[in-house]
């Protein structure tokens, strides 16, 4: 049986690392995709392990060549998901978390229906700009303008949540971490692929992951939208 696509989407500083991070130290049999991209290494960023970072010569000849299940220019830098990694994962029997923006999770649900995207929100634009400026302080020095370009950008990406199947928020990191280990092991159960996933907790996974389903997390979600500005729709009866 073919593994599992997931794709996690988040704005940039939402915590998606540090929760995807806490996630495979907790999940087993969940491949991690190294993305390409043609940014350059941040901080301790080794190549091969966060990304494999390349030049855009040579990114752009991947893509004529048809290598990329999905790619997109994110703040000015290509990113793109290599068809390889799934072919790998997939066939040693692994399902395979993507870690990619809204424009290539567009582009991965379009190929693979089958896929589940899950959304993190960070739960205010002042976390999220307290953690952009945060990581931006250790890494360097602080660039106002390029903090206030992805909050515009936050925005820009909160207002496609509707096409993600499950929602988290990250107010407490352990909250979402737990949340998304129980959306891991829901999906396994459902798809057959692992029936005994959850354990002794089974119910309470697959309760935690159904209250993550993007129709079930209004709100939650609700307060973060009006925070952004994005609209918000009317809550169901
Ligand atoms: P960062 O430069 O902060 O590591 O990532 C910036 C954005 O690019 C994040 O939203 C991240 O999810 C996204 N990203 C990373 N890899 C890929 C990829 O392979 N494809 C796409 N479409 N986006 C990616």
């Amino acid at each position: 049986m073919a593994g599992i696509l997931f794709i996690i989407s988040a704005p940039s500083g939402a915590g998606k690392s540090t929760l995807v991070n806490q996630l495979r130290s907790l999940v087993s049999g969940l491949e991690f995709s190294v993305s390409w991209t043609t940014r350059g290494p941040r901080g301790s960023e080794q190549d091969s392990r966060e990304y494999h970072f390349t030049t855009r010569e040579h990114f752009e000849e991947m893509i004529r060549n048809g290598e990329f299940l999905e790619y997109a220019d994110v703040f000015g830098n290509y990113y793109g998901t290599a068809r390889c990694n799934l072919r790998e994962a997939f066939s040693q029997g692994r399902d395979l978390l993507l870690d990619i923006d809204v424009q290539g999770a567009s582009q991965v649900r379009a190929k693979m229906p089958d896929s589940v995207s899950i959304f993190l929100m960070p739960p205010s634009p002042d976390v999220l700009a307290t953690r952009l400026r945060n990581r931006s302080r250790a890494e360097g020095a602080v660039q106002e303008e390029i903090i206030e370009r992805r909050l515009a950008k936050a925005r820009q990406e909160i207002e496609n949540y509707r096409e993600y199947g499950y929602i988290l928020v990250n107010d407490v990191l352990d909250r979402a971490v737990e949340e998304m280990a129980a959306i891991v092991a829901a999906e396994r159960i459902w798809h057959g692929s692992d029936p005994g996933a959850g354990g002794a907790d089974r119910e309470r996974v697959l309760r935690i992951a159904e209250s993550c389903r993007q129709a079930n997390s209004e709100a939650r979600v609700r307060p973060v939208l009006q925070a952004f500005g994005v609209p918000v729709p009317s809550l169901k009866g």
